[in-house]
């Protein structure tokens, strides 16, 4: 497995596109790009948040990939996102300009078709179909962009999480819903990153998220691009680089136990590992969850037998809450009301996937122990 890193130390075009373009030649990239391909570039624009934050794709790292592949001739290029919100022309539209996407219209279309289809999994997966945006099914060739950032549900997003997000709009809690244990989460997360196989993924860590993530953490930058074709080895080794134990991402490590991940394969080009990495701060959730630290066979019953005592659960801070009702909208179980503009959470029915956490723009949610 060939894993690609460069330093970069700024989103700066004139810093981020020769290391674009080192990483895609040795990837080998342009012997897969013919005349009149459609490519679909699927970035991580999670919510809708300036690119000065840690938390979507910086458009800089974008607009070069895209400049790359005009270079190659391919003109047919389409920025395809369904983000954790609604999935309609007038939130994807705001969503664009504060990411600071919308820039870009030079180089990529945006994409405005928000209709979705079913497509049928391989023999053996547990989920038959996935629901997936159009602009994905019609595309040739997908290059996935992701963010490295811890994650509150899966302790880490990269690649394989990035995916996700080919899910649309409010289905995507829905999902959280039909699998709210990690386990199985996690399970569909690896059924549909096979079933979209991108041909290649970048992580933009350039700068990076630690903390509460994937909206609500810090900025803990790196300074690196990443790119592979084997975007499962990938988060294997970008976990490793954030100072966490891979093995204890479980969708990680069960990419290890049915071999997507190879960890032990793995040849490094471009730029040296940088000797300075600390580790990333984890987010509350974890720090909180002593489950996540049991051996996974133990997981399940424990979190059956015990889990509602010593699981997190969302928790209001009302000084921050403006009732914009994100939370509510996004939650799965449909156990938040919002009145006189304050969210308010009832306890019973909570699956502890902490998806109002990630759809609040004011951080007003953290996490607490059920005792
Ligand atoms: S908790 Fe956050 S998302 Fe929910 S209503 Fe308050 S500010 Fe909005
Ligand atoms: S309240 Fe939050 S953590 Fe609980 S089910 Fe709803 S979205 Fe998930």
């Amino acid at each position: 497995m060939l894993q690609t890193l460069y330093s970069v130390n700024d989103y700066k075009e004139e810093l981020v596109y020769p290391a674009i373009c080192k990483a895609l030649d040795a990837l080998s990239v342009p012997d897969d790009l013919r005349p009149g391909m459609k490519v679909a570039i699927k970035p991580n624009l999670v919510m809708a948040k300036s690119p000065v934050y840690p938390v979507t794709t910086h458009p800089v790292v974008i607009r070069c990939v895209a400049r790359y592949l005009r270079s190659h001739g391919i003109t047919d290029i389409t920025l395809a996102e369904s983000s954790g919100g609604l999935y309609n022309a007038e939130y994807m539209k705001s969503l664009y300009k504060t990411c600071g996407v919308a820039s870009l219209e030079d180089v990529l279309h945006l994409n405005m078709d928000f209709t979705a289809r079913t497509i049928p999994c391989r023999e053996g997966f547990v989920n038959h179909s996935f629901h997936i945006i159009t602009p994905i099914l019609d595309a040739d060739y997908v290059i996935n962009i992701a963010k490295l950032k811890t994650h509150a549900m899966t302790g880490y997003s990269g690649g394989i999480k990035n995916l996700f997000g080919t899910i649309p709009g409010l289905e995507k809690p829905q999902m959280h819903y039909r699998f709210p244990d990690i386990e199985d989460f996690s399970r569909m997360l690896l059924e549909l990153a096979q079933t979209v196989n991108p041909a290649v993924t970048i992580i933009d860590a350039i700068d990076a998220m630690e903390g509460n993530g994937p909206t609500g953490g810090t900025s803990h930058p790196l300074h690196l691009l990443l790119a592979a074709r084997d975007f499962y080895t990938q988060d294997y080794f970008a976990a490793g680089l954030m100072k966490l134990d891979p093995m204890e991402i479980v969708m990680i490590r069960q990419a290890v136990e049915v071999c997507l991940a190879k960890p032990g394969e793995i040849t490094l080009t471009g730029d040296p590992i940088p000797e300075d990495l600390t580790p990333f701060q984890v987010p509350d959730t974890r720090r909180l969850d002593f489950s996540t630290s049991l051996p996974s066979f133990l997981r399940k019953p424990f979190t059956a037998l015990l889990g509602s005592i010593f699981k997190s659960y969302p928790k209001l801070v009302p000084e921050k809450c403006v009732g914009c009702g994100k939370c509510a909208e996004s939650c799965p179980a449909h156990i938040i009301k919002i009145k006189d503009h304050k969210a308010h959470f009832q306890k019973k029915g909570c699956i502890s996937c902490f998806c109002c956490q990630e759809m609040c723009p004011m951080k007003a949610i953290e996490v607490r122990k059920a005792l």
